[in-house]
């Protein structure tokens, strides 16, 4: 996968620098007309009045220039947009903000006058569609509550624009292969928000894993859990089986789910499942609280992955026969870390030089960029609908209590 610090959109190559520093070295007084003072043999003449000197030598990222940039329109003002999307779209280098889809038109105006929105450029739920005529959206980013990805990546295609959606991408399989189609039959980019792929730790493990660092993997176990908190707007919907399409599994336990299959870089060939939920806790009358899963995968690895309500954890931790690599925490906004356990190093803090803060605007500069360059994003439609499918099979198998055979896209076979 491509590591999206490595890209600069402004290519000002090393080559390309050193051929305009060579020349300028000789006539180092660029844009000054003042006084030269004269240098011993071998020193560099530079005039001792302030001038314009070469373009440093620097690993450059340039921003694209406004003119530009992408325009993305957010739709769904809640807690993520508004405290992580939106704040990553002005840090970004490929986009602006250029469009606000809301319910709420005094949250709406608001958001768009501290952010610089034209009021022109503020929708609604029901003009959504008249985005189709709005030049000045490129991408919509769709941060509804699950149940509601599908009818809103499906229009912003029929608008004719490409779609970044949170995950999970919806709440069924059909929902996802019919926003693949949307997305094919528009000709759009679409890509599923699993910024961990783009989070310098979780990169760096990946990194360290093809590198051999771990030996074989054998084992990921991966515990995602928050405590879910009525008390709090964002978390209300989540209690709702429409609008959330499950329980943790679906809204946290997808990160661990999703990072397994990242580490292992392979789909589960089978999978079995175990749902607990606390009795008359009215949180769980229609989601599940906790879930434990056990995967198992051709290469003869194994996962134990559990996600839940009532409790607080998130770690990955990646097994193998030369060592371990542990994140702790694995998937947080901020602050995470990874450690690795060898017979040589024993246990130790890996030096990762970017910020977690990376992740949001990786994510959404890489798909600028998959626009930009026509490339297939590397957290496609397809990825998203093969982690729902594999929930879809969690519940089936815990509901069941049995195994279920898998399909490489993630389906239950037979
Ligand atoms: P939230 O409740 O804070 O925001 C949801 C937004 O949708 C609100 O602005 C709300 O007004 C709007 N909305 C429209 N119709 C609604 C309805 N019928 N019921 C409830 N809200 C409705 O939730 P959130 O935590 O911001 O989550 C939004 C999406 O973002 C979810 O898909 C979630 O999984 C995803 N998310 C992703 C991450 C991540 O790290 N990638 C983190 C949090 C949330």
């Amino acid at each position: 996968m491509t590591d999206p610090s490595e890209k600069s959109f402004l290519d000002l190559s090393r080559r390309g620098f050193l051929a305009a520093a060579a020349g300028s070295v000789a006539g180092a007084g660029l844009a000054s007309s003042g006084a030269q003072a004269q240098q011993p043999e071998n020193l560099p003449n530079i005039p001792d009045d302030a001038v314009g000197r070469p373009f440093p030598e620097a690993d450059l990222q340039m921003p694209l220039p406004p003119d530009q940039r992408l325009g993305w329109c957010v739709v769904g003002l809640g807690a993520f947009a508004l405290n992580h999307v939106i704040p990553a779209i002005t840090r970004s280098q490929t986009c602006r903000l250029a469009g606000l889809v809301s319910g709420n038109a005094e949250k709406a105006r608001r958001v768009a006058t501290h952010y610089g929105v034209p009021d022109a450029r503020i929708y609604d739920y029901e003009s959504f569609d008249d985005i189709a005529n709005d030049d000045s959206i490129d991408v919509v980013y769709i941060v509804l509550p699950n149940g509601l990805h599908a009818e809103y990546t499906i229009r912003a295609f029929e608008a004719g624009k490409h779609v970044m959606c949170e995950k999970p991408m919806a709440n069924t399989v059909e929902e996802c292969r019919a926003m693949i189609q949307a997305s094919q039959e528009a000709d759009r980019k679409l890509m599923i928000a699993y910024r961990a792929h783009f989070e310098p730790h979780n990169q760096r493990a990946l990194r360290m894993k093809k590198e051999g660092a771990f030996g074989d993997i054998r084992l990921v176990i991966g515990d995602t859990m928050r405590p879910l908190d009525l008390s709090r707007p964002r978390d209300e919907w989540r209690v709702l089986r429409d609008l959330a399409g499950g329980g943790s599994m679906m809204d946290i336990g997808i990160y661990a789910l999703n990072g397994t299959l990242y580490f292992l870089e392979e789909s589960p060939v089978a999978l079995v499942a175990s749902i607990s939920n606390p009795p008359d806790d009215i949180r769980f009358r229609q989601v599940e609280d906790l879930v434990t899963v056990q995967l198992r995968f051709g290469s003869g690895a194994l996962a134990n992955l559990s996600s839940s309500y009532t409790m607080n954890e998130n770690r990955i931790q990646i097994l193998g026969s030369e060592g371990t690599g542990l994140l702790n925490p694995a998937t947080s906004y901020v602050g995470n870390t990874l450690y690795e356990t060898g017979s040589d190093v024993g246990t130790r803090k890996v030096p990762v030089q970017d910020s977690s803060l990376r992740q949001f605007t990786g994510e959404i500069d890489h798909l600028s960029r998959a626009i930009i360059e026509n490339f297939t994003p590397d957290t496609p439609g397809e990825m998203g609908l093969r982690d729902v499918a594999l929930i879809r099979a969690i519940y089936a198998s815990a509901e069941r209590g049995s195994w279920v055979e898998l399909n490489p896209d993630g389906t239950m076979r037979g």
